[in-house]
């Protein structure tokens, strides 16, 4: 599919569910191509945000394309912090002790993270993440802590060939963003962006359908 069919579909699914189609953004994910394939399937068709995965392969990129908003969607580990300091959102806060060391970092570097917290909703262990029990504790935290501005949460739901079936995960997702009364709610791939952006999503990462 390409970028413009993609955006086709959510503008659709977001009018399905009586939502302005404006509310929503694509983050092209980027993880795997190189800066050529990256222009000739997403920049040719505008400057969308560019989502990575991991840091050193992130940072390349960022160079090789200046002035674009870029953000990281994938475990953040403690030593790459440091280097973050290009990414528009990180969409993938996991724990209190990393949100310690970023705030620590924040301070030392005279930057501000903007910040997504990571929601684990299907509790597959094998996810990161904050369960939702541990939320009405954490969030209070982490939005007090100097150097980081909490704009919403994200979440990543199994993977599973039959989208329907996921719809309750992006539906809490949502709910949980109105109870802490954050804008940004960061859900739905390749294979269940419609059923996200119906359920309330404000950021999709797509990237599979976007480089077929
Ligand atoms: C790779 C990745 C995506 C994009 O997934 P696709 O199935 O390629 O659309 C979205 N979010 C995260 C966290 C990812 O790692």
């Amino acid at each position: 599919m390409a970028l413009p069919q993609v955006l086709e579909r959510i503008q659709a699914a977001a009018r399905r569910a009586g939502r302005d189609p404006g509310a929503i953004r694509l983050v092209a994910v980027t993880k795997g191509h190189p800066p050529q394939e990256i222009q000739d399937k997403v920049l040719r068709y505008g400057h969308f945000p560019l989502g990575e995965s991991r840091v050193q392969e992130a940072l390349p990129k960022m160079a090789a394309f200046p002035g674009l908003e870029w953000h990281l969607i994938g475990p953040l580990q403690r030593n790459k912090v440091k280097f973050c300091s290009g990414f528009r959102l990180i969409h993938s806060l996991d724990s209190l002790k990393l949100a310690e060391y970023m705030s620590k970092k924040a301070r030392e570097m005279g930057h501000t993270f903007r910040v997504l917290v990571e929601v684990n909703l299907s509790l597959e262990p094998q996810k990161h993440g904050f369960l939702e029990s541990q939320l009405t504790h954490a969030l209070p935290r982490i939005r007090e802590m100097e150097g980081l501005e909490v704009q919403g949460l994200m979440t990543i739901a199994p993977y599973t060939e039959k989208p329907q079936t996921v719809r309750p995960i992006f539906a809490q997702l949502s709910r949980l963003a109105d109870r802490f009364d954050l804008p940004e709610r960061s859900m739905g791939m390749s294979g269940d962006f419609e059923v996200a952006v119906e359920e309330g999503a404000t950021l999709v990462r797509i990237g599979r359908a976007l480089f077929e």
